[in-house]
């Protein structure tokens, strides 16, 4: 048998076991014993169950994550050792890594190879950059002046919040699960985790990593369940200390609301409506290649897709026949088929959803120049699967719906400009803040646009790079903080500043 045969025969194992959640290093029914079930998107089939996890669920993992907040087997770690534990677990995914990346497969729909460079190798990564940051976030001398001439030592220590509630999303499941864990158990946190009930499989498999790197019991604990149910309950709990929510801004909302209700520390990242910018100076063929990568990768269910395309009227329509062929080359299929480049979108609500929007766009006076369907030719057994061809919108203008709302699919609005100022405006027109592109050689231009530009994160000639070393999140209703680099340290912990009289 190949090894490959084997992966798959394990991995096929794991997405269709029954799955529980891990509370306090138990794997454990929900108290009700319900479940929800978790779908395959290339066939519309259930794969398995989860643990459809409530507030008695959550009370209780909120119990289990203070015991071990507070217990020696965790508090009493020394910096290098929390460090090493992080480290190991970096280890154990890079040796997992084509297993966690064939069950996103499996379970989000996108390709496997994304998923193994983009998800899991960004996890990896991410926990080694943050192990380092254990015995190096210092605090620091403070030079005061108190009054009556006394003597002072006065120093600053960063603690742990405490018990961290994460919520997060089905885009990127497993990497936007470790974008919340790494910092928060570098800083000492404990967490209670909820993933995505879409998408729940990647992170509960992390979990068993988790166990198996050494942490202590309690330290991560995984509720799986509705976002109504778990995720409203570990929002609004009294025990949390601090919430790290990724998702839409119209849920970051309510948990905002459940969260500071009793005052709890709140970081959001949220949806965004980014803006790609091509000047006239640009290489067309480049560019098409670039606009076609920035929205319709993970079938444009990214939160920063380059989902509105501003090209320069001198090139328009050289950069819109480009990337027209470009999208109709795209091979659309199941996310485990190593071909594919564009897998079925996560469920048949965001199917709905997305059609929703493409039938809106033809309503209001949009063309399409490809796609809006079904592709052809994916055979029977993926009849059902939530597949969508890339799709792009011309004659669009800022009064459309496609255009100034998030569609978090494979689509596309393009539009041509002429003027720079007036370019920079409607860049800017919209609630979300979370990022943008350009593309030109002029050094001026492009910095010009990156400093008028009201977003997060600006690429220029290039799209979607993130590091763990480089802040990440919004301007505006894209959020509020910033996850990954030394910024987000700050989320996580509690700064004490200790004064020690001398005189
Ligand atoms: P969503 O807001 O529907 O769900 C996100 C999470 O919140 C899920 O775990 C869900 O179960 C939970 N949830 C739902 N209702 C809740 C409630 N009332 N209380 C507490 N939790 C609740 O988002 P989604 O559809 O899973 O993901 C897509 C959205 O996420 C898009 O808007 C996208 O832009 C955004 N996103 C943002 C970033 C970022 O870093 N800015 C990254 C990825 C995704």
């Amino acid at each position: 048998m190949s090894s490959d045969t084997s992966l798959s025969q394990t991995v096929r194992r794991f997405v269709n076991r029954p799955q529980r959640m891990l509370i306090g290093g138990a794997w454990v029914e929900s108290r009700t014993g319900a479940t929800l079930e978790s779908i395959d998107p290339a066939t519309g089939r259930r794969l398995t169950t989860i643990a459809r996890g409530d507030g008695a669920d959550v009370d209780r993992a909120v119990r289990a994550a203070r015991d071990a907040f507070e217990s020696p087997a965790w508090r009493d770690l020394s910096p290098l050792e929390r460090g090493l534990l992080l480290n190991t677990l970096a280890d154990l995914i890079e040796a997992h890594a084509d297993e966690l990346a064939l069950i996103e497969a499996h379970d989000n729909g996108k390709p496997v190879k994304v998923a193994r460079a983009v998800d899991v190798g960004s996890s990896a990564k991410l926990f080694r950059y943050f192990a380092g940051w254990p015995s190096k976030f210092e605090g620091s001398t403070v030079p005061v002046s108190p009054r009556g001439g006394l003597k002072i030592l006065n120093y600053t220590v960063h603690e742990p919040v405490g018990v961290v509630g994460a919520i997060v999303p089905w885009n990127f499941p497993m990497s936007m699960a470790c974008w919340k864990l790494a910092p928060a158990l570098a800083t000492g946190n404990t967490v209670v985790l909820k993933p995505a009930e879409e998408t729940s499989l990647s992170t509960l498999r992390l979990a068993e990593l988790i166990q198996e790197a050494g942490f202590p019991d309690g330290v991560v604990n995984v509720v799986t369940g509705t976002g109504a149910e778990a995720g409203a309950a570990i929002a609004g709990h009294a025990g949390v200390d601090k919430i790290a929510f990724t998702g839409s801004t119209e849920v970051g909302r309510l948990v905002e609301r459940a969260a500071t209700g009793n005052l709890k520390k709140v970081s959001l990242e949220l949806g965004g409506k980014s803006p790609h910018i091509v000047l006239p100076d640009a290489d067309p063929a480049q560019v098409a290649e670039a606009a076609a990568d920035a929205i319709f990768f993970n079938q444009g269910q990214t939160c920063t897709a380059g989902s509105r395309l501003y090209v320069h009227k001198r090139i328009y329509d050289e950069v819109m026949a480009a990337l027209v062929e470009r999208a109709r080359r795209i091979v659309v299929g199941p996310g485990t088929d190593p071909g594919t480049e564009m897998g079925p979108l996560v469920s048949a609500k965001q199917l709905a959803r997305v059609g929703e929007y493409i039938a809106s766009g033809r309503q209001e006076g949009g063309a399409l120049a490809t796609g809006g369907g079904r592709p052809d030719g994916l055979g029977e057994d993926h009849r059902d699967g939530f597949f969508l061809q890339p799709t792009i919108f011309v004659e669009t203008d800022h009064s459309m719906r496609v255009v100034r709302e998030e569609i978090f699919g494979p689509v596309l609005v393009a539009m041509e400009w002429d003027d720079i100022d007036d370019l920079v405006a409607k860049a800017n027109d919209t609630p979300y803040g979370l990022s943008a592109g350009v593309w030109t050689h002029d050094l001026k231009s492009a910095h010009r646009i990156a400093a008028a530009i009201r977003a997060g994160t600006v690429w220029v000639n290039c799209y979607n790079l993130t590091d763990p070393g480089s802040p990440f999140g919004g301007y505006k209703q894209s959020g509020w903080g910033r996850e990954m680099g030394r910024e987000v340290l700050e989320h996580y912990t509690e700064t004490k500043s200790v004064w020690v009289n001398l005189t």
